[in-house]
């Protein structure tokens, strides 16, 4: 079986080589559509995931900050009652002391701890300002997150039914390319697979407009241009590389004022072509 389709592959002619190619190129093309349709969404949807990571972190941290400044909030308030209950005792103490230098000692004591008592309720003054600055964040991100969460459903149930959609539609196509390339000398599909490859618009191939090639725009001799309306050559762009065929075999209305029914890749401009 092998060796006779080898056989039957030397046979082609090279006109039938380039009908080939140029029908593989279409199915690649095609299939690069739907990659490129999908390739951005999972790549959307793992952001969106990262993002609803990034908040939860954030708001997991936050509660933590406003935890931890509860607790300060309590331990002051405790430290001023224990500061209270000083003074009330050394107020009370003041009233039997035996002589100056003891009621002086019980003052500094009492202002010491009024100070105290001040100092502790600026600072849970200043807790609890943060805290409410920091709840307000919660409220904020915990927007954001249900903002991301639903984002990413949608995407995900795009991805979803873009993946449904397309998953038969690719198969048929992967399943035309490989009939077509098993029907392409190895040595010529390899270097097609190599000038796709390169160009960065996917083509391989490409046709004669408006005596140009089709992938740089660059302008191809009028003895080349018949060479390669002969079909009996495999003739390729000498600045981008790509495979030339003329507009008939292409299956495009040979006009030189409108191009049409051209594949679509070929209507965007190929400055990015001319590698070399
Ligand atoms: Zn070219």
């Amino acid at each position: 079986m092998a060796k006779e389709a080898k056989k039957d592959l030397s046979e082609i002619s090279v006109e039938e080589k380039l009908k080939s190619l140029y029908k593989l190129q279409t199915i690649l093309s095609e299939m690069d559509k739907i990659k490129t349709l999908r390739g951005e969404l999972p790549l959307e949807v793992r952001d969106l995931e990262d993002e609803i990571s990034g908040l939860n972190t954030r708001i997991e941290k936050i509660k933590a900050e406003i935890e931890e400044l509860k607790q300060n909030v309590a331990t002051r308030k405790i430290d001023i009652e224990t500061a209270k209950v000083s003074i009330e005792k050394y107020k009370a103490q003041q009233d039997n002391v035996r002589n100056n230098r003891e009621y002086d000692v019980l003052t500094k004591e009492i202002e010491f701890q009024s100070l105290e008592v001040e100092l502790n309720e600026k600072r849970i003054k200043e807790a609890n300002a943060s805290i409410k600055a920091k709840e307000e964040e919660i409220v904020k991100s915990q927007n954001a997150l249900e903002e991301t969460k639903k984002d990413l459903e949608d995407k995900k149930n795009e991805l979803e039914e873009i993946v449904a959609e397309t998953k038969q539609e690719e198969e048929k196509l992967r399943e035309n390319a490989k009939a077509i390339e098993s029907g392409i000398e190895p040595r010529l599909l390899q270097a097609f697979k190599r000038i796709r490859s390169n160009s960065r618009n996917g083509l391989g191939i490409t046709y004669v407009q408006r005596g140009a090639c089709g992938g740089c725009f660059n302008k191809i001799p009028a003895q080349r241009q018949l060479d390669i309306k002969m079909r009996k050559k495999i003739i390729v762009c000498e600045y981008c590389g790509r495979i030339m065929v003329d507009q008939e075999l292409a299956g495009v209305a040979p006009t030189d004022t409108e191009v049409k029914e051209a594949p679509k890749t070929t209507r965007r401009r190929a400055a990015s072509s001319q590698e070399d």
